[in-house]
């Protein structure tokens, strides 16, 4: 039984007064949600504050992104241990935003999961088509290749850690949400790809779907076999929102 996973995409929104408020409303909201991980991924700027405000909470604190390096000349970038240190739990890699904006490739996400299960920290792992690969018929392959070279340094012994997030881009933040079935239908894939990578451990691995999930959705799309959690972006901004959704979701 995977336990599921709730996980709030906070984007380049809220400041540290706004994700400290954020924490006042929802952790009272939450205390009663034993059977799930909820997660909270803020800015940057917002982790410490945070991090403080939901200590002696159940609620895990996550990174959106990570360079692989532990330390250099990387101007601009965070490295792993400074995410231990604020007491991040989780850490994003591969959201569709930096793979299409930034340029990351799945190489480049494969290193920073690395890094962060080096780190102690669990990297949720994105993945997901654009419109024209899904209307191309290309949705099984592109997911799969980003599969298998996102995780091709997971450590030895480690694959049931890794959390991942199956994003259609067209779903992120459009109001249009996979049917359950076309969602379950790829998480499906992704599995038995996960079951040649790492055989029984794929069992264990826990597949979020993100894409534009709301309180009235998460239920439904949660109901499908191979769907264990959520990504949440813009319902995840308001306490309410992201509170129902962890309920619904458990
Ligand atoms: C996301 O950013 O990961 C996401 C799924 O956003 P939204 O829920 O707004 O579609």
């Amino acid at each position: 039984m995977r336990r599921p996973i709730l996980a709030a995409n906070w984007k380049m929104q809220k400041t540290i007064a706004e994700a400290r408020a954020f924490a006042a409303g929802f952790i009272p909201l939450v205390k009663d949600a034993t059977d799930v991980d909820a997660v909270l991924a803020p800015p940057f700027t917002a982790l410490a504050a945070l991090g403080e405000a939901l200590e002696g909470s159940s609620v895990g604190l996550a990174a959106q992104n990570v360079n692989p390096e532990a330390k250099g000349a990387f101007t601009g970038e965070i490295a792993p241990g400074m995410l231990v240190e604020l007491g991040c739990r989780y850490g994003i890699v591969g959201h569709s935003e930096r793979r299409t904006l930034y340029g990351e490739t799945s190489e480049f996400v494969a290193r920073k999961a690395a890094a962060l299960f080096e780190a102690g920290i669990t990297p949720i792992v994105c993945v997901g088509e654009s419109l024209e690969e899904r209307e191309a018929g290309r949705t099984s392959d592109v997911v799969g290749a980003q599969v298998r070279e996102s995780l091709a340094s997971v450590p030895a012994g480690r694959a049931s850690e890794v959390v991942l997030a199956y994003e259609p881009i067209w779903a992120i933040g459009t109001g249009k949400t996979a049917t359950p079935e076309m969602a379950q239908a790829v998480h499906a894939d992704i599995r038995r790809i996960l079951t040649e990578l790492f055989g029984a451990d794929a069992e264990a691995i826990r597949i979020q779907y993100g894409g534009s999930v709301k309180p009235d959705n998460v239920a439904e799309l949660m109901s499908q076999p191979d769907i264990d959690g959520a990504l949440v972006g813009g319902a995840s901004l308001e306490p309410d929102s992201f509170s129902a959704i962890v309920h619904l979701g458990a």
